[in-house]
């Protein structure tokens, strides 16, 4: 791109008040952090929830930035650099990439739908880009704003597009079809639920085929509620398990594969692929219907859809050898996934020292000297200490830069490698799936066969938005972190939190609250049960007590005198049903009394606890308890004239009651992905893995008994497989004996005999697997929830208690 001053104006429909008439851009941004050619940017100061873009310019203009649309120009920048003005800036980049689009005409895939988007954005990248240069959304930047940035980064060089398009509520999808103007449309799945954004399933499905309205052919599965809705005029392309569709498609499990038998008119061949969950098998059907529509043979059908890969293999962090840190990204190289891969490694601050091992790098449109030279400045501007580059075009190409180690071929690195040669720095392993890199990483993986609970920090931010959208924008969000994230591990989850700006964190007792500040978490924080042993500790860690009684109310207060304190933050509870803690209605007087000209705390705020907010039974005892927190928390603000914060729903609260969601809310289980009803839960992420691997297997002839007690007595024939993981690991006793189950290699192995201290065996007689193979004891399936129905008990217990000694692992997709 490089574009005049003269075309952003009337692109942009905005007034110029520049210095600097005869600059050319040649990129666009809107983060004020991730910049890369400064003098040719063209920065569009985007309104945030959290930050305004306008916050930024005179920085920028201190870095070197020249372009700026605004709304208004902050008054120190008058006169230093370019102004393009506009009534809204959003719109003014839609415009924008509206106008930019019609310089391209090659064809265009767009994709919508509840689920899946991304992973057929990406599959459809991998299964086309060996025919094409492809341009694709980065991430899942599906958005009024992703959407828009996806766009701009259309250069000459491409002949194939594919973009997402994801919306949330009405009149959004239309902005996107004028930008994207796709010719081939694909409708993934629709979720059974409507989004909280539509009235109902019906609009939110007319909402979303407005993608399509311009399109040649529409790929979708066959469902008689969407066709219904579709224009009749446009033409479709479907597939369905039944007959009547375009495609027929029979799906086998065949072990950890699925063969599909594909019916297309006359031509009939089968296909297979590396899963065996329906959603994947649904996306990669979706897929293959685009290489149907797009001519392709059979043949090539047939092995380009066995080397699909699942998504979550992306950008893995993993312990390496000698304390490092290894960014497993070994399905892609391609200039944009590479950026995306060096500016998670720039984020992952753990080391200091930073290694690229990178293969030949593909599918950019651009001539190898071209593409190099792009390569080695992204490279130069992420302070890479070292490149190991693997290939022939790489180890030529950029042979001149700085610290750079040049392989023909991954066996050669193999061979010269030694392991001593990593040392406490952070590897990033990116390469092309051909390169077989998976290699290296097997080699500088840290050796040691454990068992992992992995958390998925992008799953959290997924839940924490999920609920955030079903509030008033408005609302404050507390997040209860206590039992150390209810399990899930408390400084990472609160870094990430804060990093979301969410307005509180809730923890049980001081030394959690104490223990996150040590670790630099700046986020308010309230202590539910503060005992008062802990009050000074408290004060000195800006830590804000929840105030039950008017006994702890004054022994608070006392402190706050001896400490001279004024107006501390102090948040009053009410006990509207729970009774547990807080001040029942007779007890309101004396809490006004002892509030009432007290200078030394300040309320800021009032709360109550919901007891039953998930049980749909009581929900007239749950009205009650709201109806009496409104009216007792509207006698103490009347009798003080203060304006603290209200709060009182708990996740189920959210999701149940969002009426009653005053000026803050307290989210908990939900944010670990785990709703209590079943269409809430439908719509979270899980969090959670919990991992181990298989540490022996033997086979055992008919009529012997395993393990404790002689409980499980074999009656034929069996393979059982040990897994280093028992009850001291919060695996609960009465999940074994056949009760319960764990994956492995996507089947279920059933738990044999009883659950020992630190190990349990399952049945893996009818599974093809080997020692050190993985064993997922929960994720998504089997999910917490199944295990705590089956158990009867409740997921809160079965997160909370895995035992401290199974390692958290973070990762982000
Ligand atoms: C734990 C807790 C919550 C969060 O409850 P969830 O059901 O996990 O959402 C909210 N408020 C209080 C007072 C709590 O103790």
């Amino acid at each position: 791109m490089s574009l005049a001053i003269k075309n952003i104006i009337s692109a942009t429909s905005s007034r110029f008040e520049g210095i600097h008439p005869d600059c050319e851009i040649d990129n666009v941004a809107i983060d004020s952090r991730s910049l890369q050619n400064n003098s040719g940017t063209l920065f569009f100061a985007l309104p945030g929830q959290n930050r305004d873009g306008h916050d930024y310019i005179t920085q920028l203009i201190e870095k070197g930035v020249l372009n700026f649309v605004v709304t208004n120009i902050p008054e120190n920048a008058f006169g230093k650099a370019n102004f393009f003005v506009v009534e809204n800036t959003l719109k003014a980049l839609q415009d924008f990439a509206r106008w930019y689009r019609q310089h391209y005409t090659f064809p265009v895939i767009a994709i919508t739908g509840s689920c899946g988007k991304t992973i057929v954005k990406e599959w459809l990248n991998y299964l086309l880009s060996p025919d094409y240069n492809i341009i694709r959304s980065p991430k899942s930047y599906n958005s009024q704003v992703g959407v828009p940035l996806s766009i701009i980064g259309i250069n000459e060089k491409h002949n194939l597009g594919i973009f997402e398009a994801g919306i949330s509520t009405v009149n959004e999808m239309q902005k996107l079809e004028e930008i994207i103007r796709p010719e081939i449309g694909i409708l993934t799945n629709i979720g059974s639920a409507h989004d909280e954004g539509f009235t109902d399933r019906q609009e939110k499905i007319q909402e979303k085929l407005k993608l399509f309205e311009n399109c040649k052919t529409i790929i979708l599965k066959k469902d008689t509620e969407v066709l219904k809705l579709l224009n009749p005029g446009l033409k479709t392309f479907t597939w369905s398990f039944d007959d009547g569709a375009d495609v027929k498609i029979s799906p086998t499990p065949m072990g950890n594969a699925t063969a599909l038998d594909i019916s297309f008119g006359l031509n009939k061949f089968t296909a297979s692929v590396p899963f065996i969950d329906e959603a994947s098998i649904e996306n990669a059907i979706t897929s293959l219907m685009v290489l149907l529509h797009m001519g392709y043979s059979n043949e090539i059908i047939i092995e380009r859809l066995a080397g699909l890969y699942p998504m979550e293999l992306r950008l893995q962090v993993k312990n390496g050898i000698n304390g490092c840190t290894i960014i497993d990204d070994t399905y892609s190289s391609d200039y944009q996934s590479l950026k995306i891969a060096l500016d998670f490694l720039e984020q992952h601050k753990t080391h200091e020292k930073k290694t690229v091992i990178l293969s030949d790098v593909f599918q950019s449109g651009f001539e190898a000297g071209i593409l190099y030279s792009k390569v080695a400045s992204l490279l130069q501007s992420h302070n890479i200490s070292q490149v190991i580059g693997i290939g022939e075009t790489i180890s030529r190409e950029l042979a001149d830069f700085p610290n750079f180690y040049p392989y023909a071929t991954t066996q050669e690195f193999l061979a010269h490698y030694r392991a001593n040669a990593f040392d406490n720095e952070t590897v990033l392993v990116k390469g092309a799936r051909s390169f077989r890199f998976d290699e290296i990483v097997v080699f500088l993986e840290e050796k040691t066969h454990e068992t992992v609970l992995e958390i998925n920090l992008n799953a959290i931010v997924h839940n924490l938005n999920f609920y955030k959208s079903r509030l008033k924008p408005q609302t404050k969000i507390m997040v209860m972190v206590k039992a150390f994230g209810y399990g899930s591990g408390s400084y990472e989850i609160a870094k990430l939190l804060s990093h979301q700006k969410v307005d509180y964190l809730g923890v049980a007792f001081a030394d959690e609250g104490i223990a996150l500040r040590n670790a630099g978490i700046n986020t308010p924080i309230i202590v539910m049960n503060p005992e008062t042993s802990a009050f000074a500790a408290m004060a000195a860690y800006n830590l804000e007590p929840e105030i039950y009684s008017a006994k702890e109310l004054r022994a608070f207060v006392a402190l706050a005198q001896q400490k001279n304190l004024s107006d501390y933050p102090i948040h009053v509870k009410l006990d509207t049903g729970m009774h547990r803690l807080g001040f029942m209605e007779n007890q309101l007087e004396e809490l006004i009394d002892l509030l009432r000209n007290n200078n030394f705390v300040s309320v800021k705020s009032i709360f109550s606890h919901l007891s039953s907010s998930d049980v749909p039974e009581f929900r007239d005892f749950t009205l009650q308890q709201i109806e009496s927190f409104d009216r007792w928390s509207q006698r103490i603000i009347d009798a003080l004239e203060i304006n603290p914060i209200r709060h009182i729903l708990n996740t189920s609260g959210i999701y149940n009651y969002p009426q009653a969601q005053y000026d803050m809310v307290r989210l908990g289980i939900g944010l670990y992905g785990v709703g209590n009803d079943e269409q809430e839960r439908s719509q979270l992420e899980t969090v959670g893995t919990l991992k181990t691997v298989i540490l022996q297997i033997k086979d055992i002839v008919s009529g012997e008994s395993i393990g404790y007690s002689r409980r499980f007595i074999t009656n034929k024939p069996m393979r059982i497989a040990t897994l280093p993981i028992g009850y001291a690991d919060g695996i609960r006793r009465a999940w074994g004996n056949e009760k319960g189950y764990v994956l492995i290699n996507g089947k279920r192995a059933t738990i044999t005999g009883t659950i020992s201290m630190d190990m349990m065996m399952v049945d893996v007689t009818d599974i093809e697997c080997r020692e050190g193979d993985t064993a997922i004891i929960f994720g998504k399936s089997p999910s917490v929830v199944e295990m705590a129905q089956a158990l009867q008990t409740i997921p809160y217990e079965i997160l909370t208690g895995i035992s401290q000694r199974v390692k958290r692992v973070f990762y982000k997709e």
